[in-house]
């Protein structure tokens, strides 16, 4: 099946009951922020789901009989039926009385919650569509957390079908992103990465109407929600977001410390011609000034890039526009995709296609140039000292952190092959960089 055929199948649905108490709630918010993130929808009834979460509560024998009877009745009126939360901690008492039970886990269990989910009905990971990585979709670590802020597109880029699919862009409420925020940080998460399909968008088809949180009025608004977010006290990295003017808003919170200097930032194309066909904004003269003015206000700011070789209609000069862009943006971390037609992208019907071997070629030819830049970038950073955040113990490798510049799972890592202590997932640390490779960096612990 196509990827975009595989984008068109319904979205699978999940039920969620939750009982209990505040700490449970924020088990079952976090539970639906990975569920959404992951492309699943929450479905308001039993019919409609493919597979109901019973959020439990065992605390009072009025409470474990309410759970019971929870229980009963979703396995009654949907038959798959996974239990987590308190009463999950007796997973005999539950299966003693109801064995069809496809599930049994503890609370705060929310990862295996996912995984039970995962067996019922698999996420239908679309890399033309998702937000999330792949290997984010089988397992988020607990410390980091994907905050969705908005669903669908107002723009028509020529080679995509999002809008299609998913229609104008549908901004969640901002009190509603940052009180989920908040649940996450009081769950423990000590990083949010914010995703959409563009971010800077945010709030448009709000009106950026604002809403009260902490006592203050704040806009449904990029540059207010990364403020807003940035007082959690977590990382805060902002993906996919749109080349617009106003993007340099930020720029002031990331120099303050609210914001990771970080920025995705897809540029896609450097040619103003291969631009227009894509239907992007193109002037990158404009561009390299603002990168300019970006790292003068904040020196160490790292950004990440898309780019799509091999656009229909890319010519030589195209290409070469594209590179000596490459040379003089110095990016931090870059992903090229080679072009490739999607069922029902406009692009399709554009003429001069590029023949494979050429793509393949240019391909190759913009990655050689990008890696030795990275590898410089890299390399500069060596003897400096970071905060790493821990996501990972490796018995043969080390210890596998992130520091401000790397996204999980898209991004390089900062590797500390003999930890001064023993360290857990989620704990932050200053690493002193003493090597540097293609993508990772390895350091010691100061
Ligand atoms: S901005 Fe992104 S999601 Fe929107 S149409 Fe362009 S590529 Fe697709």
């Amino acid at each position: 099946m196509s990827s975009s055929a595989a984008a068109q199948k319904p979205s699978p649905k999940v039920g969620l009951v939750s009982l209990g108490c505040p700490k449970a709630l924020v088990d079952s918010e976090r539970i639906i922020t990975q569920l959404k993130a992951e492309g699943y929808e929450i479905s308001p009834d039993y019919a409609g789901a493919d597979v109901v979460v019973v959020n439990t509560c065992g605390f009072l024998d009025s409470a474990r009989a309410e759970s019971l009877e929870a229980i009963g009745e979703a396995l009654n009126e949907n038959g798959k039926v996974i239990v987590t939360g308190c009463l999950g901690a007796t997973p005999d008492l539950i299966l003693g009385q109801y064995p069809s039970v496809l599930a049994v886990t503890g609370p705060h269990r929310y990862e295996q919650v996912m995984k039970a989910v995962h067996e019922v009905v698999p996420p239908q990971h679309d890399p033309f569509v998702d937000l999330v990585p792949a290997a984010g979709v089988k397992l988020t670590p607990r410390h980091y957390a994907y905050l969705k802020i908005s669903e669908g597109c107002n723009h028509r880029c020529s080679f995509c079908i999002i809008p299609h699919l998913r229609g104008d862009l549908v901004s969640r409420p901002i009190d509603e992103v940052l009180r989920e925020a908040e649940n996450l940080v009081n769950g423990g998460v000590r990083e949010l990465l914010v995703i959409s399909q563009d971010t800077s968008a945010y709030g448009v088809d709000l009106r950026h109407r604002g809403a009260e949180w902490r006592g203050r009025e704040r806009r449904a608004h990029m540059t207010d929600l990364a403020a807003a977010l940035g007082e959690l006290g977590a990382w805060v990295r902002l993906h996919y977001v749109y080349p617009y003017p106003h993007v340099d808003d930020v720029i002031p919170l990331m120099a303050a410390g609210k914001v990771l200097p970080y920025l995705d930032i897809p540029f896609q194309h450097a040619s103003p011609r291969v631009l227009k066909a894509m239907r992007r904004p193109g002037n990158q003269e404009k561009v390299l000034s603002r990168l300019a003015a970006w790292r003068r206000d904040v020196p160490d700011i790292a950004i990440r890039s898309t780019f799509i070789v091999g656009f229909p209609g890319e010519t030589e000069a195209d290409f070469e526009e594209l590179l000596a862009f490459l040379k003089e943006a110095r990016l931090d971390r870059v992903g090229c995709f080679r072009y490739e037609a999607v069922d029902g992208a406009p692009a399709n019907d554009l003429p001069d296609a590029v023949p494979e071997a050429v793509k393949e070629e240019r391909w190759n030819r913009f990655m050689a140039v990008q890696q030795q830049i990275s590898m410089e970038k890299l390399d500069a950073k060596v003897g400096r000292t970071f905060d790493v955040l821990v996501d990972e113990i490796d018995e043969e490798d080390g210890v596998i952190c992130r520091s401000y510049a790397d996204a999980p799972e898209i991004d390089g890592n900062v590797i500390i092959e003999e930890p001064a202590r023993k360290l857990r997932p989620g704990e932050m640390v200053k690493v002193k960089i003493t090597d540097a490779g293609e993508y990772d960096l390895w350091g010691e612990m100061v």
